[in-house]
Parts: C-alpha cells; structure tokens; sequence
C-alpha cells in the first residue's frame, strides 16, 4: 500500500510511519516542522520504502504517486503547543482536514482522521463511548483544538456522505511513549522530565482529575486495524486505554519508577482542564478485535529509558 502521513515528524505520526513501513508499506510523509521534529525520522532516512517532504499541509499541495490511503495526523497536539499555535491549530483542523480530504478523494484513496478524546470536552458522562456529544466549551482558549477536531469529524462525514469517500475516525485518548518532545508540556514527559532531574513535579490542581494513559504501541497497532480492515467506511472509534488513574497516582508512580528525590508542587489548574477523562472502548475491542496490551509500569519504564538517553542522564551514577 502507499500510505500518506501528514505530521509525520511528531510523536504519534512517526511511530506510524514505523509501523507501516515494518508491515512493508511505502510511506510518504509530510510535515512542517511546527511541533515535529527531524530527530523523530532520522532512522527512516535511507529507508528505500519512505519519503519525506516538508510541507505545511494548510497550503495547496499535490503528490505525485499513488496514494491508498491518507492519514491525517497534522496538528499541535499538546495544550502547550496549541494554546502557543491557536491559529495554525485551527488551520491544520479545517483547511489541513479539507485538503487532505480533497487529496484522498483525487487519489480514490481510504481516509484516517486523527480526532482525540478532547472533542468530549469536560465530560458529563463516564466514561466516555462514541455516542457521548461531549461538553467543550467553545469560548475557552483550549477550543482551538477541540472545535478544530470537531469539524474536522463532521467534514470526514460529509465526504463520506456526499463523495462515498472511505473515512474513518479515531478518537485518540492520551498516548505517551518515545519521541514525545520532552518540552511539549504534556504529563508524562514533563514528570518524567522533572523525576530524572530531581526537580519538584507540578502537579496541576489538587492532582485528582484522571487521564487514561495508553502507550504509543497500543494505539499504533489499534490505528494499524482501523485503517487496514474492510467494511468500516464512515466509523468513529475511540483508541486509548481505559486503566484510569489521577494526576497525583501518575506524579507517585513515576516518581516511585525512576527512583526520583523529587518532591511535589501544586500549581493552579489550567483553564477548562477535563476533571475525568476514560475511554469506553467497547466498540474499538468489538471492530477492532482490539484492546491495550502494555501496562502503565511497563510503558513508563519504557519512555523513561528514553528520557533518561535524550537528557543524558545516567541514573547509576
Ligand atoms: N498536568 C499536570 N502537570 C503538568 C502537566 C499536566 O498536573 O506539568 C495535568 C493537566 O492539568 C491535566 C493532565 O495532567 O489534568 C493531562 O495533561 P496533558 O497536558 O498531558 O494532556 P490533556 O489530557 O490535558 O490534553
């Protein structure tokens, strides 16, 4: 298969670019470097099967080979990034979504649109299934993102409906592992950051909301199926892990994991941070024939080894 991958430098987009070309694929990636980073692609570089091209896929671009399928991952993803990006985040969402959509429909080719757990907002419901329509505050500075990606899902729908296009949607709850920027300003590689260092952890609030932490080769084996099986034209489908933990468990785990000295801080809680947030990931298991594999310890362990090298921190010292 030819596969396209837009944000192909960032943290989940490069890890598919892996997948897909392990599987034998040939992958042409895009990306523009906003959020990305080189770094994240550098072992694909004399890989015959991948090509990249730098490219702001807000602006007009054709591709010259065949494509099957397109994946749409351009975005800042991080509230750090697209708080820092409000306008390109809302660009890549809209025009970015329109035009890859535009590329795929040229190219007759199956559709994979990133969408995320944010389109629920601050959930009323929990955990949060497909049918939930979600609570995202449209004023807030954070709607960037969340509105971008609604629109995003609703004009995947409307190519479906009105083109036949094969689109599917992955509602991607949080993901960690290697290659997330240890700057980005998420949690785990701001923790593991901070526990490496012995500097203090800062834990937003009182560190009782939760997330559900899914590792990267969990979600990248459940995109893998939601995009290579047949009969699943027009499907949204939430990809995460549903083991659900507080802030605070993950500041103690990660402490506890990297034999850490650091102590813990708390600072204000962002503006319209998501108290709760767990997939329900029935549909996902029943369609996909998939559920997560990694356990929260053995994922941690995993990315800390990988902060600990991009640091050049030796913790047996
Ligand atoms: N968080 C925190 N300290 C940090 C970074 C994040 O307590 O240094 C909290 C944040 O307030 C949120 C959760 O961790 O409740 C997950 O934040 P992240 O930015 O990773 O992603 P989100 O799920 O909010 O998009």
């Amino acid at each position: 298969m030819n596969v396209l991958i837009t944000g192909a430098a960032g943290f989940i987009g490069s890890h598919l670019s892996d997948k897909f070309i392990s599987e034998g694929h040939r992958v042409t990636s895009l990306d523009n470097y906003l959020t990305g980073s080189p770094d994240n692609l550098e072992h694909l570089r004399n890989e015959t099967r991948f090509k990249f091209i730098e490219q702001d896929i807000t602006q007009p671009f054709t591709a010259a080979d065949d494509i099957d399928l397109v994946m749409h991952f351009a975005s800042p993803a991080s509230p750090k990034d697209y708080l820092a990006h409000p306008m390109e985040t809302m660009k890549a969402g809209s025009t970015g979504t329109r035009l890859t959509l535009e590329l795929a429909r040229e190219k007759k080719s199956r559709y994979l649109m990133a969408s995320t757990s944010e389109i629920y907002g601050d959930p009323a419901v929990h955990p949060q299934g497909e049918t939930y329509r979600g609570n995202v505050n449209t004023l807030s500075p954070r709607a960037v993102y969340d509105e971008a990606k609604r629109f995003s899902e609703t004009i995947c729908l409307t190519y479906y409906r009105e083109f036949g296009l094969d689109v599917r949607i992955a509602r991607i709850f949080n993901t960690y592992g290697e290659r997330m920027q240890v700057n980005d300003g998420r949690v785990v590689p701001t923790f593991l950051t901070q526990a490496l260092k012995d500097e203090p952890i800062t834990v937003y609030g009182d560190g009782t909301q939760t997330r559900s932490l899914c590792y990267i080769s969990d979600l990248v084996e459940g995109l893998y199926h939601l995009t290579t099986l047949e009969g699943l034209a027009g499907t949204v489908v939430n990809l995460g892990n549903p083991d659900e933990l507080q802030i605070i468990e993950v500041a103690n785990l990660i402490r506890q994991l990297t034999g850490s000295r650091s102590g813990i801080v708390f600072q204000p809680l962002p503006e319209d941070d998501p108290k709760r947030r767990c997939p329900d990931i029935i549909k996902a298991k029943r369609l996909l024939n998939w559920q997560p594999e990694v356990s929260i310890n053995h994922g941690l362990e995993k990315t800390a080894r990988y902060f600990e090298r991009i640091l050049n921190i030796n913790k047996e010292e």
